[in-house]
């Protein structure tokens, strides 16, 4: 079907968030691949491309960013790569770090750090940590809770070991598994350890079916809020990415929708297209959504100063411009009806201890 511009409309993914085999920005030699060139129903074939996960023995599992507008100096990251596959994910370009593409390898090439919890015991158990204690966020780069969890559970054993050291952490997700821990989380909450951030950043079923593809659907992210607020576990929601035309004006709703689910605060982000997100992402409008593109990415420009990304700290966030006041006082008014605080709640950090642990011959250390 041709789109609105006479051309022929680019054919719709199913499964996954792009086709796309990008250039890595690290290699010198070139492989061109185009999908446009299959069949429609070799296109659909994208969809089923396997997913491989492979093992990870990088010997750290904690990363510390410097970026001053990021509200967490310390990630815990199980995995590399994520298979929710969401089209605007501005963790693609990390995969161009393992030699792979930002593109469909970000979503179908999966690390596995199975050492994750001993890494991470390891790292708490550092003498200089008890001096410095903050919250660690699961996860940076990668969606802690993503289907592969279920088998693996290295967020599960991640969540153990900060229940033994009485390690605050934070932890961000669009997936419902994440109920799968409810006792863990529930027993961090008691301490006040633990906040669990629900990103929502529509409640329609067929945005998020091509968006993000593998990820829950919202009704599910919603009941994930419920269940657990209900068991005590602090909520917050992050609306996120906003895409300016696109899911703004879902804000009121969204934000109504979280607080009767139990969400005490709420946050949002606004759409940022780094490096290779920015063609993964232009692609994905104009396979699925062909009409509204030129507005939306009209929109991205009057954000950024007339580029579809500026990196400049000060309102990569946010943008700047008429839009982005316009949404900022969106949301302020609408949190404010919805009895929603903004910020994350502080965590306890005078409780952590490092274990004392039996080494088999009596003696603890
Ligand atoms: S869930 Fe998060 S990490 Fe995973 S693809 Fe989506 S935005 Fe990226």
């Amino acid at each position: 079907m041709p789109s609105s511009d006479g051309q022929p409309a680019k054919q719709k993914l199913t499964g996954r968030g792009t086709s796309l085999q990008l250039k890595n920005r690290f290699e010198k030699i070139e492989l061109e691949s185009t999908f446009d060139q299959l069949e429609p129903e070799d296109v659909q074939l994208v969809g089923k491309i396997k997913t491989e996960y492979f093992d990870d023995d990088s010997n750290t599992v904690v990363s510390e960013n410097q970026s001053p507008d990021v509200d967490f100096r310390y990630s815990l990251n199980p995995y590399r790569g994520c298979v929710h596959g969401c089209s605007y994910c501005y963790a693609r370009p990390t995969h161009e770090y393992l030699g792979l593409n930002a593109g469909i390898d970000f979503e179908s090439k999966i690390f596995v750090k199975r050492e994750a919890a001993s890494l991470f015991r390891k790292w708490l158990s550092r003498k200089k940590w008890p001096d410095q204690v903050e919250p660690v966020m699961l996860s940076g780069v990668t969606d802690c809770y993503q289907p592969c969890e279920r088998e693996l559970k290295l967020t599960g054993q991640c969540l153990e070991v900060a229940l033994e050291f009485n390690q605050p952490i934070r932890i961000t997700t669009k997936n419902a598994i994440v109920t799968r821990d409810i006792d863990l989380l529930e027993s961090l909450a008691e301490k006040n350890l633990v906040v669990v951030t629900v990103s929502v950043g529509t409640l329609d079923q067929s945005l998020v079916r091509v968006m993000e593809p593998r990820s829950s659907s919202p009704q599910a992210r919603l009941k994930a809020i419920e269940q657990l607020s209900a068991a005590g576990v602090p909520v917050k929601a992050l609306v996120a990415p906003i895409i300016p035309g696109l899911n703004d004006a879902e804000i009121p709703s969204i934000l109504n929708a979280v607080a009767e689910k139990g969400a005490s605060r709420a946050g949002y982000v606004m759409l940022r297209l780094p490096l290779a997100v920015e063609p993964v992402f232009v692609d994905w409008l104009e396979r699925h959504m062909p009409d509204a593109q030129e507005k939306i990415l009209g929109r991205m420009r009057a954000l950024r100063g007339g580029k579809l990304y500026d990196s400049d700290f000060s309102q990569r966030m946010k943008g700047t411009g008429i839009w982005a006041q316009q949404i900022e006082a969106l949301f302020k008014l609408h949190l404010k009806k919805s009895g929603l605080k903004s910020g994350t709640p502080q965590l306890n950090r005078d409780r952590f201890c490092v274990p004392e642990v039996d080494d088999g011959q009596g003696r603890l250390f």
